[in-house]
């Protein structure tokens, strides 16, 4: 029996070309469209829009972005064996789906689409290329950038940190860079059995959309401060901060040396790069 879009349910998809699930490409399917398709809603409207997808593996969420009515999706799909699944689905959506088979670390994402084109990112990526993807998407040589949201699937846990804020155990390196430059939010929590595959913890989708102005600051000279006090994140600024100028440094910027780093707000951070630049 066909699913909702009409294309064969993605069991079938992954049986048919022997998509096993690989633990070293990270691969968690999943293959309820209903759920995909809350995610792809997340996004906000994608009629007028380019969607970005990294990792598409059978194609679950990308059906549901298409059935969702996206221009065009370009996914980006690092193994092999998920190209015929692929093909299908471009087959049954013509001229809507490009797909590159290749490593997503490795792309230039600006040059996928023409400039000016409306653009959103959708990924359920396996975490540790989430992360580093997601560094790379808030730190772009431009702002504001050239995509309009990142909705993106990560462990909770990793979740908890990009939208955690001063005073938050979870709060560090991933918060402040979040914070700076978008609005963050956990949009939902999706549970272990959703995904085939299950997954030993829960995951949470996170949405972020760029805020267009943030406080002006070189994003070399945060990272410097973020990594230096989240990295002795126990002890106090003077001390962690010592090896940037310390006690000078936290004078320039206006901020007590006796206090640590996870109670600074993100503007006291921005406040401190800006010091040490
Ligand atoms: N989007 C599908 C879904 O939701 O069912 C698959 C999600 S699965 C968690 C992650 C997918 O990312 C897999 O298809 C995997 O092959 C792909 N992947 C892993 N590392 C990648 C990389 N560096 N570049 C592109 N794709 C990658």
């Amino acid at each position: 029996m066909a699913a909702i879009d009409g294309l064969p349910p993605l069991r079938e998809v992954i049986q048919r070309h022997g998509l096993d699930a690989k633990k070293s490409l990270g691969q968690n399917f999943l293959l309820d469209l209903n759920l995909t398709q809350k995610i792809a809603r997340t996004a906000g409207p994608l009629e007028e829009c380019t969607v970005i997808e990294v990792g598409p593996g059978p194609g679950g969420l990308t059906r549901a972005i298409l059935s969702l009515g996206a221009k065009h999706v370009v996914a980006i799909e690092r193994d092999a064996r998920a190209m015929p699944a692929l093909k299908e689905i471009a087959e049954h959506y013509p001229g809507r789906l490009t797909v590159i088979e290749g490593d997503a670390l490795k792309v230039d994402f600006e040059s996928l689409t023409p400039p000016g084109e409306p653009v959103r990112i959708i990924a359920n990526l396996p975490y540790n290329v989430g992360t580093q993807l997601l560094v790379d998407w808030l730190l772009p040589k431009r702002w504001p950038p050239f995509y309009r949201s990142l909705t993106l699937m990560f462990q909770r846990e990793v979740g908890l940190r990009i939208v955690a804020r001063a005073d938050d155990d979870h709060y560090g390196r991933l918060g402040v860079l979040a914070g700076w430059r978008t609005n963050a939010r956990i949009a939902f929590d999706v549970p272990p059995q959703a995904f085939v595959p299950p997954p030993k913890v829960t995951s949470s989708v996170v949405h972020l959309e760029p805020i267009e102005n943030p406080l002006p600051c070189k994003a070399g000279a945060l990272e410097r401060v973020t990594q230096a006090a989240f990295g002795q994140r126990r002890k106090m600024l003077r001390q962690s901060l010592k090896p940037l100028g310390g006690e000078a440094l936290l004078a320039l910027a206006g901020i007590d040396p006796q206090r640590r780093a996870e109670t600074l707000s993100v503007e006291e951070f921005v406040a401190l790069a800006n010091a040490l630049d």
